[in-house]
């Protein structure tokens, strides 16, 4: 579901697939630049737009991440950095480096001092969910461990009544200038990691970080329908932006938990129904438990066993649409064991009565497959 939607990265930067790495650099210049965050601000579909063109670039840029896009698409390039149980941090936006590497001469300008804020960090957390739960729907309550501004220094880092001090390296410019070619490279200042600032006397409570790990509780609304490996996003959920920089988001992974009596396929309930016998050949109504309580169903007479019954609309409901499923009964008939004299003497009658010859069974068989060879 999450790459099923994804666009072509070629697509994207509006280049063929042979493109050269200058044509693809050449490209995501052209359309960074035009949609850019500082150009559109509090334009939501710039900045997917810029997202979304940034996403391209890290992969078509390096070779190796290329060419198993090219080879695999979107599916080669893993889960987008996330781990299977838990928490994931993930890597946050592929803006910083790149960003920095390519416009460091356009944006960066003139030695001007930009305070860039920090995106915070995304979050994964995996939700387990009952089958019914899957199926109808709910709402959970789920607490989540996330990064927050520190309260004592107010998120400078800085140990409370002194201050933190422009970086002597950068001169408060939070970026290194260099030459490389006929770019002029700008690059994140290391003294300071970008932030202009240094702290002497770092936050005791931070440690002068200027964020802490906290915890909050979150109500998750989980639509009716999904399955495991289905991700809710919580925009903004995810760890606190610094400096203004944009909150993480947050991502929950549904785990359907199996249930005793049902399994699913697509939106249809399966399951597994026992009949004696003498209900499967004289015909009986039986009890079906469903997502909806039990219902009951009608078996008709001489039914054989593997026979599929369908109750309409009794499955599951479809994610972000109309209707359900079906239930799919399969009906298996139970041969009586542990016969005590009276039962296994009806039988014989049965039997004897059906044409078939009771005593012995082995000659019996054998007596058939003479009579198919001959
Ligand atoms: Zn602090
Ligand atoms: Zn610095």
């Amino acid at each position: 579901m999450a790459n099923g939607d994804k666009r072509d990265y070629y697509e994207v930067l509006g280049v063929n697939r042979n493109a050269s790495d200058t044509e693809i650099k050449k490209a995501y210049r052209r359309l960074a630049i035009q949609h850019h965050p500082d150009k559109n601000q509090g334009d939501k579909e710039a900045e997917d737009k810029f997202k979304e063109i940034n996403e391209a670039y890290e992969v078509l840029s390096d070779p190796q991440k290329r060419a198993q896009y090219d080879q695999f698409g979107h599916a080669g390039l893993g889960a987008g950095g996330f781990s299977g149980g838990g928490f994931g941090f993930g890597a946050g936006s592929p803006f910083g480096d790149i960003f920095g590497d390519i416009f460091g001469d356009i944006f960066g300008g003139g030695g001007r001092q930009r305070t860039r804020g920090k995106r915070g960090d995304d979050l994964q957390y995996t939700l387990d969910i009952s089958f019914e739960e899957a199926a109808f729907g709910v709402e959970k309550q789920i607490e989540i461990p996330y990064s927050k501004r520190c309260d004592t220094c107010s998120g400078s880092g800085a140990k409370p009544g002194t201050e933190p001090k422009t970086c002597p390296t950068c001169r408060g410019a939070g970026q290194v200038r260099f030459q490389q070619g006929f770019f002029s490279v700008s690059k994140t200042c290391g003294q300071c990691n970008g932030e202009g600032r240094v702290v002497d006397n770092p936050c005791p409570s931070c440690r002068g970080t200027g964020s802490v790990r906290d915890r909050k509780t979150l109500s998750v609304k989980v639509p009716p329908g999904v399955e495991t490996g289905n991700r809710l996003k919580l925009a903004g959920e995810g760890g606190q932006g610094l400096k203004g920089g944009p909150n993480g988001d947050l991502y929950v992974l549904l785990s359907v938990r199996e249930h005793p009596l049902f399994t699913r396929e697509g939106n249809d309930v399966v399951c597994e129904i026992p009949i004696s016998f003498t209900q499967a050949a004289l015909g009986c109504e039986v009890e079906i438990p469903t997502l909806d309580g039990r219902v009951s169903m009608k078996i008709p007479e001489g039914t054989q066993s593997g026979r599929v019954f369908r109750l309409r609309s009794k499955g599951i409901p479809v994610l972000q649409g109309y209707g359900r499923g079906d239930q799919l009964v399969v009906v298996k008939v139970e041969t009586p064991t542990n016969l005590n004299k009276r039962q296994r003497e009806i039988l014989e009658e049965f039997a004897r009565m059906s044409g078939e010859e009771v005593q012995p069974m082995r000659k019996n068989f054998f007596d058939k497959v003479k009579d198919i060879l001959s």
